[in-house]
């Protein structure tokens, strides 16, 4: 089993934790250097992106985080580690930092401008079976999306300002959703993200 870290500074870090162990990996908490470097993979939890950006920064997480990224260590943000992943974050705060990784423009709070909260079927490349349902809230969505993403999800018609919006991507080892599919009990997101895990393994250890 592919041992994941789950970002545990703030945000929905216990939800992950179960949903990636149901998934089929160990999942471990990541508070410190020492236990990132000791992971095959992490996810960044939602929760409010610019907390966890200066938390990253108060627990010297930030660099450590950002280095492992860029030499591949496959990544799940969701919601808030959407934010902290994306290359350019529109309507944040002018000190919050992210780690990198996904060349994309991400609105923050873009939903939040309507709703702050919604939910709906999405069909999500790579997962297979019925609609995944997605649960938004003050979720951010992507407005550029740069030339090595693959968009794998879009709101469905019906939403108004939201419609074709796109909720998740990919680039490499890279995954982001908009949503948070560690609160519904359907674990096929993770067990893709735990797909990318296994194949980026297989490249490196073969
Ligand atoms: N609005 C939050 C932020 O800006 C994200 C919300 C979430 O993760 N559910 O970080």
């Amino acid at each position: 089993r592919p041992v994941v870290g789950v970002l545990a500074l703030q945000g929905d870090v216990r939800e992950h934790l179960v949903a990636l162990a149901r998934a089929g990996a160990d999942p471990v908490p990541v508070r410190r250097e020492a236990e990132l470097a000791a992971v095959h993979a992490v996810v960044l939890p939602g929760g409010e992106s610019t907390t966890m950006s200066r938390l990253l920064r108060t627990f010297e997480l930030l660099e450590p985080l950002r280095e492992r990224i860029a030499s591949g260590l496959p990544t799940y943000g969701s919601c808030a580690g959407m934010i902290l992943l994306a290359r350019e974050v529109l309507d944040t705060r002018a000190d919050a930092v992210g780690v990198g990784g996904l060349d994309v423009t991400v609105r923050r709070n873009a939903f939040g401008r309507q709703v702050d909260s919604f939910e709906t079927d999405l069909d999500v490349v790579g997962v297979v079976g019925p609609p995944v349902r997605a649960v938004f809230i003050r979720a951010p969505w992507v407005e550029r999306v740069g030339d090595g993403v693959q968009v794998l999800a879009r709101v469905p018609p019906g939403h108004g300002a939201a419609d074709g919006r796109v909720v998740a991507v990919r680039q490499g080892s890279v995954l982001a959703t908009s949503f948070h599919p560690e609160v519904t009990g359907d674990g096929r997101v993770h067990e893709l993200f735990l797909r990318m895990v296994r194949e980026s393994a297989d490249g490196d250890m073969g």
